[in-house]
């Protein structure tokens, strides 16, 4: 039985398709890892999904990665320093489709938000109007980690950059965000976060304030094309510290193995 596209439904041939789009992964090819928020983990191999039909691919979609690439070239493969003012030209039904679909393509590949993002699906192809009422983008810019390198007794700083591309969901410690939904799409210094909030959610203003607090300040507006984003002070460490210390773990279990 032939299987359903994941955006046109349709029993259309499907292909093996990468989640990142190919022109950013020959852009980022020197980056040695890529995250898995279904194994979660890092791995070099790329991840793939093979549920998209060449229709949707070679079209509508593949429109939209063509657009993500041009704004990677003008934007995204430059790094900002704290203090660093960015004006960020968009196009925000392009951007806002995109970044669903990356979204949509990760969430499939792990069942996380997979449900809420189907519901996307008409506005990711074109054919919808964007959900203003439940979505919505902020986007922030991370700065480089400055690490202290110590060689020959000599003490230099060294800058750790926010290399990195990630799609996953996100998660607060010690707040409870399950009556909405984060989640997360960096590249590089780029922090994209989409807020899904559901229509017939009932929670007081304290506590939606609670979580947009969590959040950078600035608003992709649909009825814009330009903002202004001054680059604050966290770093890429600070931003994947579920990562880092997850491989802190590792180190100390793997000394504490090979001690024995
Ligand atoms: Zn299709």
């Amino acid at each position: 039985m032939a299987h359903k596209c994941a955006y046109c439904g349709k029993k259309n041939k499907l292909t093996k398709e990468h989640i990142w789009p190919r022109c950013i992964i020959k852009r980022v090819s020197n980056y040695n890892a890529r995250f898995s928020e279904r194994a979660g983990k890092f791995f070099e191999a790329e991840l793939t999904i093979s549920d998209v039909c060449e229709e949707c691919n070679n079209g509508v979609l593949s429109k939209l990665d063509d657009y993500i690439c041009e704004m990677y070239d003008k934007y995204f493969q430059h790094f900002h320093q704290k203090g660093d003012s960015v004006s960020f030209n968009y196009d925000f039904d392009k951007l806002a489709r995109w970044l669903l679909k990356i979204s949509y393509n990760t969430a499939r590949t792990t069942g996380i938000d997979s449900k809420l993002l189907e519901t996307y699906v008409p506005y990711i192809l074109g054919i919808g109007q964007c959900p203003e009422d439940t979505f919505s983008v902020r986007v922030e810019l991370i700065v480089p980690f400055q690490v202290a390198d110590i060689q020959n007794n000599l003490v230099t700083v060294k800058e750790l950059l926010p290399t990195s591309v990630r799609s996953c969901r996100a998660q607060f410690e010690g707040i409870d965000i399950s009556w909405c939904a984060i989640r997360l799409v960096a590249i590089n210094s780029f922090y994209f976060w989409l807020i899904f909030i559901p229509r017939n959610v009932v929670v007081d203003q304290r506590e939606i304030n609670s979580v947009v607090n969590l959040l950078p300040n600035n608003i992709l507006y649909p009825e814009c094309s330009n903002i202004v984003i001054n680059a604050g002070t966290k770093n890429a460490v600070e931003m994947h510290r579920d990562w880092f210390e997850r491989k802190i773990k590792e180190v100390k279990e793997f000394s504490r193995k090979t001690r024995k």
